[in-house]
């Protein structure tokens, strides 16, 4: 499609820089950079210049050529990037470290708008010769069945090879065709051009960029061999980065860690917050999670009581039933949800285990689990209306009491508890 050639190889490429606007009008014959006519498509430089008026402009702070810059101080890149128009991202692979990871703009949406980006990187790294190749590029050089194009590719690469520091761009979308499989049971994505994968996957595994070594003279020429590859599908971009063994930037990497830690996380027992027994995660189903969306109340104090106060009433009624006192002390202690008994009637919600979904996504501890469900439970519910109800309907069965406490007794009728033994 565009073949920018710096003829003069003593030029510098900033020469680029001072194109402007004019990119394709007089500036382009006094520049030392040829646009190659055959491979050329005149209204998209000017495309580019239209979004980015200040494409070229070298001076301004913030400007293009500083923000794509492929001058990276101590980073050694590995002379790969890969532009991940999915997930808007430009990576540029490193030798010594992890991969760099760059947001893309708001308005790098498709490999024209990504020109003032490999532009800009090219003449930061003194670029000799910059190459896009897409359908265009084939189309424009009469390349369309898969052999003229493997043809045409390996001219191309060995013209390039011949300038020391060179760009290749992959527009990896619209070269490789995909054929989706679908079955009655899955999905398959493959590749139907696989001898043109074949070859610019190799290719790319050819991206280098050579240091200058300490003791050589002012002469030297580091060779920079740069393969960019613009992609957005994702089996596309998976496939590519499996098959080039591109590396993982430390965003990745963390997220990753994050992944395998959230899986072993779901593998290991908890106890659920609804319903307060254990489970795990990928083993359980819904409906395994039986619990109640409300508060437990206190008819007969007219209080909430909190679910271990709730328990140890209950226990507390069950150990003075085994020594003969009334059992009906609990049915005093109902859920607000469903107005069921505390302690016997079944719960009235059904669902699965681990937190409410207007909870799912906060940062609340393992330890802080049970508390705060029962903390949002409460909020949520609003029963004054319905207890209303349920008083005056109840109201000649439970003479009032204060607030129980560990010397509670239960009810006026019942008998108090006293140790058979003392
Ligand atoms: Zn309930
Ligand atoms: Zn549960």
């Amino acid at each position: 499609m565009i073949n920018l050639i710096k003829q003069t190889k003593n030029t510098s490429y900033s020469a680029v820089a001072h194109l402007g606007i004019d990119f394709f009008d007089s500036g382009i014959r006094n520049s030392g950079i040829s646009l190659t006519e055959s491979h050329s498509r005149p209204h998209i430089l000017p495309e580019i210049c239209r979004i980015y008026p200040n494409i070229f402009q070298t001076n301004a702070t913030n400007n293009p050529s500083q923000q794509f810059s492929l001058v990276l101080q101590r980073n050694k890149p590995s002379g790969r990037i890969l532009i991940d128009l999915q997930e808007r991202k430009c990576f540029i692979e490193l030798l010594n470290g992890p991969t760099l990871e760059k947001e893309l703009l708001d308005d790098e949406t498709s490999l024209v708008t990504l020109f003032a980006r490999i532009i800009n990187g090219c003449s930061s790294r003194n670029i000799d010769s910059i190459q896009i190749i897409d359908t265009d590029f084939l189309s424009k050089n009469t390349a369309f069945d898969e052999n003229k194009i493997i043809e045409l590719l390996a001219t191309t690469f060995a013209e390039c090879d011949e300038y020391n520091r060179s760009m290749f761009v992959f527009d990896m979308d619209s070269l490789i065709t995909l054929s989706i499989n679908d079955s009655n049971m899955s999905q398959s994505t493959s590749i139907s051009n696989i001898q043109l994968y074949r070859n610019i996957r190799e290719k790319c595994k050819q991206a280098f960029v050579e240091n200058k070594p300490d003791n050589c003279d002012n002469n030297f020429i580091a060779k920079e061999k740069w393969i960019v590859m613009v992609v957005k599908h994702p089996f596309l971009r998976s496939r590519l980065i499996e098959d080039i063994d591109f590396k993982q930037s430390q965003e990745q990497i963390d997220e990753e860690k994050e992944r395998e830690r959230k899986e072993r996380d779901d593998e290991t027992e908890k106890i659920c917050p609804k319903c307060r027994r254990g489970y795990i995660l990928s083993k359980t189903n819904y409906g395994n999670c039986q619990y109640h969306d409300g508060y437990i109340y206190d008819l007969q104090t007219k209080k909430p009581v909190s679910y271990n106060e709730a328990q140890a009433l209950l226990l507390k009624i069950s150990l003075l039933t085994q020594r003969g006192a009334s059992n009906d002390q609990h049915l005093k202690l109902v859920w607000t949800c469903c107005f069921r008994i505390f302690g016997s009637d079944s719960p009235c919600r059904s669902g699965i285990c681990g937190l409410p979904e207007e909870l799912q996504g906060t940062q609340i501890k393992a330890e802080n689990e049970i508390a705060e469900v029962e903390k949002h439970f409460k909020a949520k519910i609003d029963a004054t209306n319905k207890l209303k109800v349920l008083h005056e309907v109840c109201a000649d069965l439970f003479i009032p009491q204060p607030s129980y406490s560990t010397n509670t007794v239960f009810n006026q009728r019942s008998t108090p508890y006293s140790p058979r033994n003392s």
